[in-house]
């Protein structure tokens, strides 16, 4: 990894083409959570702090190369404004040239980029449209880095480049993680299905020391040693693919932990009735929706040896009390590790960030990606274009 940061440019008098990810949820009008707008902050401030004029381009919903009012991202503006602290010049990129000439050292955002056809085509014309507006480019954007689009790309190619603060510490975090982590590393992989994460489980075990396999998807995995689940959620047609994880993980020396103990129940509702079994003790009429209190400690144990956990997924049915109870308490088992200063603790994906939020453990990692897919990307192992856009 060579990519360049704002410290490294020369910011004062220039144009900073900055891509964000301010695709923020709105509801009746109004943004609803400014969590994504906040993280692009310091950025900002620090680029108008060195003199520099922020150009930020981004994207809102999915308008697939057409204009639609409804996805415009003005509805960002007032949200934008109160983060920033000051006004922030509105644009189209029709009007960019002329706006842009008039906005030295203050915040400019452009309208919708996924309006233009070009952008999710990574079309050179519209890169060198976007990039005769500005003079350096930052890529703030970690979330959106797993695409090859003009904004995310195509354009880090024709200006000098670098990566803003959040896109710098996200890179940080997961190199700290994965790429040269402190051993010995625990990944923990839960969620639903083993379908949606198998090259993340398969690039894990020839990376980390102990892989712990929760969710539904540890069901798979039992049933696949000839474990009956009973009417647990279980791709039955991976058994294969399961156990072809299981012995690429002992050849390369990676402790696979599966639940030992489970926590059983007939309906897939909050409170319904449930007890403790072993995990091969599961009744046909039963389903496991979590981990059990044996499990929790084996996972302790675990992370008390461990330096560095990365963690995707929950290992139960989180959203239904009590079955989120193995995902509380390996959170905070985590967290409180990390508190001490004997664990870097790194996290993301989709659920995951609700769950540990919902764990009251979210705070104390070291580090929590708010970037679903890109996250998911970098843990299988890829290389994201839009990262590899900064390399210098
Ligand atoms: P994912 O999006 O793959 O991370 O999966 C998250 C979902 O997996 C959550 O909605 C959980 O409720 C669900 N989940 C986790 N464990 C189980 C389980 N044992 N049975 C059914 N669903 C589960």
């Amino acid at each position: 990894m060579a990519w360049k940061t704002l410290d490294d440019m020369d910011l004062n008098g220039k144009r900073v083409l900055t891509r964000v990810d301010i695709n923020v949820p709105v509801e009746n009008g109004k943004v609803s959570d400014t969590t994504r707008i906040d993280r692009i902050v310091p950025t900002v401030k620090d680029i108008l702090a060195a003199g520099g004029t922020p150009i930020l381009i981004a994207h809102f919903g999915r308008p697939k190369g057409k204009t639609v009012p409804e996805m415009s991202l003005n509805i960002t503006l007032p949200a934008l404004e109160a983060a920033f602290g000051q006004p922030v010049k509105f644009t189209t990129l029709e009007d960019a040239p002329e706006t842009i000439a008039f906005a030295k050292n203050q915040v400019v955002l452009i309208e919708n980029i996924r309006f233009e056809p070009g952008e999710e085509k990574n079309d050179p014309e519209l890169a060198q449209r976007l990039a005769d507006l500005g003079d350096i480019y930052c890529n703030d954007a970690f979330s959106a880095a797993h695409r090859a689009h003009t904004s995310t790309t195509g354009l880090a190619h024709l200006r000098p480049s670098c990566a803003g603060r959040l896109m710098a510490a996200e890179l940080g975090a997961l190199e700290a993680a994965l790429g040269q982590p402190k051993r010995p590393v625990v990944a923990v992989v839960g969620g639903a299905k083993v379908s949606t994460k198998l090259d993340l489980l398969g690039n894990l075990v020839g990376k980390v020391d102990h892989l712990v396999i929760g969710g539904g998807m540890a069901n798979t995995f039992l049933a696949a040693q000839g474990i009956s689940v009973g009417k647990s959620l279980c791709e039955h047609d991976l058994a294969q693919t399961a156990r072809d994880i299981l012995s690429k993980a002992q050849t390369q020396g990676c402790e696979i932990i599966l639940p030992k103990d489970v926590v059983v129940a007939c309906e897939f509702k909050a409170n319904a009735e449930h007890s403790i079994v072993a995990a091969d003790q599961c009744p046909d009429d039963a389903m496991i929706l979590d981990a059990g209190p044996e499990s929790v400690a084996k996972i302790g144990e675990v992370f008390s040896t461990a330096k560095t956990v990365i963690w995707n997924g929950p290992l139960g049915a989180f959203e239904l009390e009590p079955f989120d109870a193995a995902t509380n308490a390996a959170a905070k088992s985590a967290a409180t590790l990390t508190k001490m200063g004997k664990l870097t603790s790194v996290a993301g994906g989709g659920d995951t960030v609700a769950a540990l939020n919902q764990a009251g453990a979210a705070n104390d990692f070291t580090y929590i990606s708010t970037a679903g897919g890109a996250f998911l990307e970098w843990m299988e192992g890829k290389i994201l274009p839009g990262v590899a856009a900064l390399d210098s």
